[in-house]
């Protein structure tokens, strides 16, 4: 009843092949490619397949509870998607009904269930959010070459981890700091359609004078923007925040430099001594500013974070993760909860005892009296998991948040040579804590990892779901279930290859020419629609580039800069920035300059 008509779509895929030509750089022998003329479809994308979308069979979509904002942002989200993807036009309809969208309050939280009803297939979420992650779960399992196959996957599906984090790191004019708007939007639908219920970001202190640096509004706008764009789809919205404020704070209420002999705290920042009465009032003035200029669209939660960008090494301080930064972390939270009472804390030890100080010996004996401002203990590494919570127990008897970082690991500049997919790697850290942690904010840095999310947030949804499964599934739904097995090889020879590049192991260079061949004959098999796709894209590219920059001449070639360039686009990047880090988001073009310098 719901299948489009093959012939019918026969007809309107050549239509659509005439209409946006063939793709210039994807084609084996064109190696003066010329990516940058294709139609920049990007991340909101599929505008061009939706002509001659009138004459489409109609797909009737029934939205029982009309009036929750979500439910109709389901609907808006499944119309979109598989208009995407086929022939077809996704209507609202009150009877005779295909499909069922509606909330089931009795179902587990954040669950959904996928069934029968007659002769429709009924979606139903706990509520509006898990009927997003239902609709993800039916678009992912549903079929679309040429004709519209509807998911046969039937059952209730309940998250096991309680808070799916993603923290995007707005900075650097990555992609975070400069897509527009629709893009971002679009962005974190596809990844709550995969069960994301959190996303943090941070206020930028670190790069402003005061409230009156002309930036300073621009940075407030994006806190704003995000809030907006993440609790719009009923996710959780929060900040991190620390005791680094503003680059114009007085030098008298400046923090000790830390200690950090084994170089792998950071020190960056200005941050400022809380225990220096100056200090610590100069901290809760900003930081109190800040959530009145937030207080209307509200926070769900605060991360506090120790190093990196934080800490101080004075007397009255500490060690800072087991004393001043546990005061600071519970001031932060009582102020934030004058402003936004239900307010989530969270308490990063991120390189705790680095070197051993007794940090989480301390934290654990701080907990022991009180963990009125502590909600979740989030611990990670650049390496393995830190041993302490997961030997000794998690501070407070707390729920434990892990922290993967998906975007930097044998791969600088951050994606610059495209898709960036570490499936094993992501198992292999996952199986270390997979029975203990509650979720976790994956650090990242763009969308040329788009698969590395969906690996981890799966890990969170379901413990003992495999990396392979979840990206069998995402290559099925992305791309087309064709090629899955030939893309998955793929992936495997990038992952590899990223590895031994990393490590300086010699790379195998038979095994990334297969590689790029594999690509080229998956690409000449993929639909329009997948083809247009920024996520195979993003996957192609960095077959082209490994093939350039291991068993070619390199990545000054024509065919390696186009394919830059091509990305640097999908990026949104700046090919002359002002901007000194800029350079660690950007592909390496030759041509590409960076005034300030780069660092
Ligand atoms: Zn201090």
């Amino acid at each position: 009843m719901m299948d489009v008509s093959r012939r019918n779509f026969v007809r309107k895929a050549a239509v659509a092949t005439t209409v946006l030509g063939t793709v210039s750089i994807m084609g084996s022998g064109n190696r003066r490619a010329s990516a940058d003329n294709r139609p920049q479809t990007a991340v909101v994308g599929a505008g061009e397949q939706r002509q001659d979308m009138e004459n489409a069979p109609e797909i009737r979509v029934k939205l029982e509870g009309r009036s929750d904002p979500l439910v109709a942002r389901a609907f808006a989200i499944l119309k979109d998607r598989i208009q995407q993807r086929c022939p077809a036009r996704v209507v609202e309809v009150t009877t005779d009904a295909q499909i069922i969208l509606t909330v089931s309050p009795g179902l587990p939280s954040e669950s959904y269930r996928i069934d029968q009803d007659g002769g429709a297939v009924r979606i139903g979420g706990a509520s509006g959010r898990g009927l997003i992650y239902g609709v993800g779960k039916f678009l992912r399992t549903s079929r679309y070459d040429g004709t519209f196959r509807p998911s046969p996957w039937r059952g209730t599906s309940v998250p096991q981890c309680s808070l799916r984090g993603m923290y995007f790191a707005t900075h650097f004019h990555n992609w975070y700091h400069e897509a527009p708007e629709a893009e971002i939007t679009r962005y974190v639908e596809d990844i709550a359609l995969w069960g994301v219920n959190a996303i943090k970001i941070t206020f930028p202190f670190i790069n402003l004078q005061d409230w009156n640096d002309p930036e300073t509004d621009q940075a407030v706008a994006m806190v704003r923007k995000y809030a907006r764009i993440t609790k719009d789809l009923g996710l959780l919205f929060g900040i991190g925040l620390n005791n680094t404020l503003f680059t114009g704070a007085p030098e008298d209420i400046r923090a000790v430099p830390l200690p950090d002999p084994t170089h792998r705290r950071g020190n960056s920042g200005n941050p400022i001594c809380p225990g220096k009465p100056a200090g610590h009032a100069y901290i809760m003035g900003n930081i109190r500013q800040l959530f009145e200029r937030v207080q209307d669209i509200g926070l769900d939660f605060v991360m506090t974070w120790p190093y990196d960008e934080g800490g101080c090494a004075c007397e009255t301080c500490r060690p800072w993760g087991c004393n001043g930064f546990v005061k600071l972390s519970r001031d932060i939270t009582r102020l934030g909860r004058e402003y936004f009472p239900e307010l989530k804390s969270i308490m990063s030890t991120w390189m705790f005892d680095t070197p051993p100080e007794g940090e989480w010996k301390g934290l654990s004996e701080a907990l022991k009296k009180s963990t009125e401002y502590v909600d979740y203990i989030l611990a990670d590494s650049h390496e393995d998991f830190p041993r302490y919570p997961l030997e000794v127990g998690v501070p407070g008897n707390l729920p434990l948040l892990n922290f993967p970082e998906i975007s930097m690991w044998g791969n600088a500049p951050w994606g610059g040579v495209g898709a960036h997919p570490l499936p094993a790697r992501f198992q292999h850290l996952w199986d270390q804590v997979k029975h203990v942690v509650a979720g976790g904010f994956p650090y990242s840095e763009g969308i040329y990892e788009d698969m590395n999310k969906a690996v981890v947030v799966q890990f969170y949804w379901d413990r003992d779901q495999s990396a392979h499964t979840t990206l069998a599934e995402y290559i099925a739904y992305e791309f087309g279930p064709e090629g899955t097995k030939d893309v998955l090889s793929i992936i495997d020879v990038l992952e590899t290859t990223a590895g031994c590049f990393y490590q300086k192991k010699p790379v195998n260079a038979d095994a990334v020419r297969h590689a790029s061949e594999l690509a080229n004959a998956v690409q000449e098999a993929l639909p329009v629609w997948a083809r247009q796709n920024w996520r195979w894209e993003i996957l192609y590219l960095r077959t082209v580039l490994d093939r350039e920059r291991f068993v070619g001449e390199g990545l000054e070639t024509a065919t390696a800069e186009a394919a830059m360039l091509r990305l640097i686009k999908i990026y949104h990047c700046q090919l002359e920035t002002d901007d000194p880090y800029h350079h660690r988001v950007r592909p390496p073009l030759r041509s590409a300059v960076s005034r300030h310098g780069e660092y």
